[in-house]
């Protein structure tokens, strides 16, 4: 088989340790020309609004090493996953990304022409970056009993794609030292960090730093932020954020993108505090290579130029393994999928933009009038294959291939669903209507 299962569980010892770093990814935009990735093209910045950096959660029990890492860019692609993983021998590394929209681009699609927007140095440094944060993180180890705890947080993002179906609980991971105070957090939320204006012109974590800070402050340790389901696509609202004055912040301000940080603070501390005892041992990391096809001709065209710069193959029709060019010319690539078990909690680990219907089981039902595919089968959601007490999605994980929707809420042609006048967004960054359908069945033989 040419597919990679990789599965590594190692019983024993008890004790678990934790420990978490981060290390600054900030550029210099006077040194070379940064572009934006996230929104429109071209957005090229010329200053600093606020910091940006990988932040690494590294666990050890029974003797497995994990790490997460995630970093305030807008993605990173497998090439680069993998390049951060070969360099950290002994651990289980899951590279992902804040998918903050105000940092250089790492993906290569936000550049001005057709040419890519990655600086190779630069991202280079992002992915040195990754390393040195999770060497960080280890040798800031230190025994802490672990704990758990979730908090709705809906009413702090929109959804701006019907059907409404919003992603909730927010995730928090709590490990205590032996004073019992907090030794470090980390926090799992589901949404779009795109809070500051698309028109704004520096380098930002978004809401991302503000809420790290804010809780970092609070708790006196470092955290780290993860992103989960984004797809479908959850947002921050759009009602006006109120400073603590009550005073309205201007909407999609700097200033109103630190507050919400804060406020996201101010939940995620409800369930820091409202936390309790979990068992993260004994840790796995089973994933596989997973091929899966490009039929986003605008990807296709992209890597042909160079402003998509990733390993293209042919799609087999097979998501085992890729094909060749007598096999129709449908072009593929490798992504990954994966499930990590800490012990009562599994993680999905998700290689883009999940839909949260797809990862609840909300798909509707019958299909919105006007879908391309209104008849495709509805695609088995990711969290019902998992098998653990307390189940999560991590998204953007080892892989950005963009949005992952229902095939049957797919919709790229007239008559176009829930009233559109034009195509709704979202296809427009997929792979194609298949990548559900094929990606999806695969978690309940990797939650085993
Ligand atoms: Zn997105």
């Amino acid at each position: 088989m040419l597919f990679m299962l990789l599965v590594c569980a190692f019983p024993g010892a008890e004790t678990l340790r934790a420990g978490a770093a981060s290390v600054d990814i900030t550029p210099d935009p006077k040194a070379f020309k940064v572009w934006l990735a996230g929104f429109g093209r071209g957005r090229r910045a010329e200053f600093v609004t606020d910091p940006i950096a990988a932040r690494a959660l590294v666990l050890e029990g029974e003797g497995a090493t994990v790490a997460l890492v995630c970093a305030d860019v807008v993605g990173l692609f497998d090439e680069s996953a993998r390049r951060v993983a070969e360099r950290l021998p002994g651990i289980r590394v899951v590279v992902s990304a804040t998918h903050t929209h105000h940092a250089p681009d790492t993906l290569g699609l936000w550049g001005t022409g057709i040419s890519s927007g990655v600086h190779p140095p630069y991202l280079a440094r992002v992915e040195e970056a990754c390393v040195a944060a999770v060497k960080a993180a280890k040798a800031a180890l230190k025994p802490v009993s672990a704990r758990l705890g979730e908090v709705e947080a809906g009413d702090l993002m929109k959804d701006s794609r019907p059907p409404l179906v919003k992603m909730d609980p927010m995730g928090i991971l709590r490990f205590d030292a032996a004073d019992g105070k907090p030794a470090c957090l980390a926090v799992l939320w589901h949404n779009h960090p795109e809070m500051i204006n698309s028109s704004h012109k520096g380098i930002s974590s978004d809401y991302v730093g503000p809420l790290v800070g804010a809780l970092g402050r609070k708790y006196g340790c470092p955290v780290v932020y993860l992103t989960g389901a984004v797809g479908g696509l959850m947002s921050p609202p759009s009602q006006p954020v109120k400073a603590a004055d009550g005073r309205e912040l201007p909407k999609n301000s700097v200033e109103a993108t630190f507050r919400y940080g804060e406020l996201i603070a101010e939940r995620a501390g409800k369930a820091v505090d409202g936390s309790k005892p979990a068992r993260l041992t004994p840790m796995r990391l089973a994933q596989r290579d997973v091929y899966l096809p490009v039929d986003n001709l605008l990807y296709v065209a992209g890597n042909q130029l160079g402003t998509l710069p990733r390993k293209m193959y042919f799609w087999s029709g097979s998501v085992d393994k890729p094909g060749e060019a007598k096999d129709g010319g449908r072009k593929a690539l490798r992504s990954c999928a994966g499930v990590l078990t800490l012990g009562e909690l599994q993680v999905a680990l998700v290689p883009g933009e999940l839909y949260p219907e797809l990862a609840l089981g909300k798909v509707p039902e019958p299909a919105p009038t006007g879908a391309d595919f209104p008849d495709a089968p509805v695609e088995p959601s990711v969290l019902s294959q998992l098998n653990a007490k307390h189940r999560w999605i991590l998204g953007l994980a080892q892989d950005e291939v963009g949005y992952i929707m229902p095939r049957r809420q797919w919709d790229a042609k007239e008559p176009f669903t829930y009233d559109y006048k034009k195509a709704p967004y979202g296809e427009i960054n997929s792979l194609g209507p298949d990548t559900a359908p094929l990606l999806l069945p695969l978690y309940k033989d990797l939650a085993r």
